[in-house]
């Protein structure tokens, strides 16, 4: 980036502007010095380097005429500068603790998908992408013709919802499973890429939040079994907003899952195993 120049005119303006957290990567970046000593001072009362007045953070005292290390400034010139400490264990992000408890509750912990089946999220998928695309009533009326276009393959008596017709689907025969394929099918073509900057109103920006939080209560409460690889998840503890606790499984449950050969494992772990398996190029 060039510095600002006050003679120059400023030819680009800002046209979109995105929050988010910093990566890793991007604190490092941005870090002018990495704090390593817990001691601040020496004894004659001067910053140490890595600590946390070091100098490359910005002068720390008016009287004195310190410089600043990294942008030569004065105290009452220089910005101040971050610093950044390497953390010798992964810690949760305080701030997004909350979403991902969430997240690892409503998850399978053998298939790492949701427990839903993939067809409650192929469904939310379209109609956040319908939305998107300012077909919001087509959106609101999904649950309706997914309800229609399921029933035709089954006479029912009673009215019935979109998830119990499509677990009427995938537990019946090959031709109702066919079907199901064909709905899902359907799904897929209304899913459109991400809009870069969808123009929504803020009653389509509510909906989008309040189908998301949904589905997340609906994953959450009605399934402790997964619907899509039949695993049984621990229940999950937190305590305070920093440690996750799991909890036994419950014997019939992981009976079921021994019978099912269904194993619980980390999602760092078949990411490593998958690695692991990866047969070198011999080239
Ligand atoms: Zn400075
Ligand atoms: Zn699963």
């Amino acid at each position: 980036m060039s510095a600002y120049n006050p003679k120059t005119p400023i030819r680009t303006q800002v046209d979109s502007l995105e929050f988010g957290l910093h990566t890793s990567s991007s604190i490092r970046a941005l870090s002018a010095v990495e704090v390593v000593s817990s001691v601040a001072f020496d004894n004659l009362g001067n910053p140490l380097k890595g600590g946390l007045y070091d100098d490359a953070m910005g002068p720390w005292e008016m009287r004195t005429k310190q410089q600043c290390t990294t942008c030569g400034q004065s105290f009452s010139q220089c910005p101040g500068h971050l610093g950044h400490i390497e953390l010798s264990v992964p810690v949760f992000n305080p701030l997004t603790f909350t979403n991902l408890l969430q997240f690892l509750k409503v998850k399978c912990q053998c298939c790492h998908s949701f427990r839903l089946q993939s067809f409650h999220r192929l469904a939310l998928e379209a109609k956040l992408s319908l939305i998107e695309n300012n077909r919001t009533k087509e959106a609101m009326n999904l649950d309706d013709l997914l309800a229609t276009m399921l029933k035709t393959s089954k006479a029912t008596g009673k009215k019935k919802t979109v998830s119990q017709l499509a677990a009427e689907e995938a537990a019946g025969n090959s031709a109702a499973s066919n079907h199901t394929t064909e709905v899902e099918n359907f799904l897929k073509g209304l899913i459109t890429p991400p809009v870069v900057n969808p123009s929504l109103t803020s009653h389509e920006r509510q909906l989008q939040r309040t189908l998301v939080k949904a589905f997340i209560k609906a994953n959450g409460t009605y399934s402790v079994r997964c619907q899509n690889c039949d695993a049984y998840s621990h229940a999950l503890r937190q305590d305070a907003s920093n440690k996750i606790f799991r909890k036994p499984l419950a014997k019939a449950s992981l009976k079921k899952n021994v019978e099912k050969k269904l194993r619980i494992r980390a999602a760092e772990a078949i990411t490593m195993t998958e690695e692991a398996n990866i047969v070198p190029d011999d080239r």
